[in-house]
């Protein structure tokens, strides 16, 4: 029993020699007290939580897709949607065209929502160095919280249904509701091939650990459709962010 009290005394000694939590200690070198003091990185001051580095880390969006360098999916990765064509509203939040929308994604046999779909122009992604002149974010979140968006590049063409009655609702400054039915899906190409990757949200608080699923075979927009778009939010793209290593599987469908 003594043998077993001393072992666990010098563990308690032990750990308590290694917490070392204080911002500085003092030694005595040459018989003078000098105060040394630990590097700033090693602590984080729980009383000052507002003034922590905010750090964005190394996996952001959006990124270039090399073509040349995505390896093939190994999971089945299907994606099936159910998305409504009754908007809850439309809102102008100053920065994008944001349409809160609900239905169902099903993606690589995993559970989403769909949260809201929003528009970027030009396309934040590129696909080997290009960009399109709009991109399309459908935001789906899993029961744990978990984001999952999907990508859709929009490419000069025929007018599109959907992209119509959500520029037709555009209220600079403003939430509206939508009264007329969006075909979503025309804003999503029947064949849903995609590339994947991890990666963040590309608005702050630029959170990471989304997962990003960009169609790799856009849908059509008019000349038209695009300028009118470009008139209330052009240019609000963010920049093209490091790959650090990062994988981009292939899914094909
Ligand atoms: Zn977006």
């Amino acid at each position: 029993m003594k043998k077993i009290l001393f072992v666990f005394a010098a563990i308690l000694v032990g750990a308590f020699a290694l917490s070392g939590c204080s911002n500085d200690s003092t030694s005595k070198v040459n018989g003078k007290e000098t105060k040394v003091e630990s590097k700033k990185e090693d602590h984080l001051d729980y009383d000052d939580q507002k003034g922590w580095e905010f750090e964005s880390g190394d996996a952001q969006s959006p990124i270039n897709i090399d073509t040349n360098k995505v390896e093939p999916m190994k999971d089945n990765g299907g994606i099936t949607l159910d998305y409504s064509d009754i908007a809850v509203d439309e809102v102008d939040n100053g920065h994008s065209i944001q349409v809160d929308d609900t239905g169902t994604a099903v993606i690589n046999g995993r559970n989403f929502e769909l949260n809201q779909f929003h528009f970027h122009a030009k396309s934040e992604h590129t696909v080997n160095g290009q960009h399109y002149p709009i991109e399309a974010h459908f935001v789906n979140q899993s029961q744990d919280g978990r984001l999952a968006v999907i990508a859709v590049f929009f490419k000069e063409g025929k007018e599109n249904a959907g992209f119509n009655t959500v520029l037709s609702n555009i209220k600079k400054g403003e939430k509206v509701n939508v009264d007329d039915e969006i075909n979503v899906m025309s804003m999503i190409p029947a064949n849903t091939s995609y590339y994947h990757y991890l990666g963040s949200l590309t608005t702050p608080p630029l959170s990471e650990n989304v997962e990003w699923y960009v169609m790799e075979n856009p849908v059509e927009v008019s000349s038209e459709q695009i300028k009118e778009f470009d008139k209330y939010y052009d240019a609000n793209n963010r920049k093209i962010q490091k790959l650090n290593g990062r994988k981009v599987l292939e899914h094909k469908e």
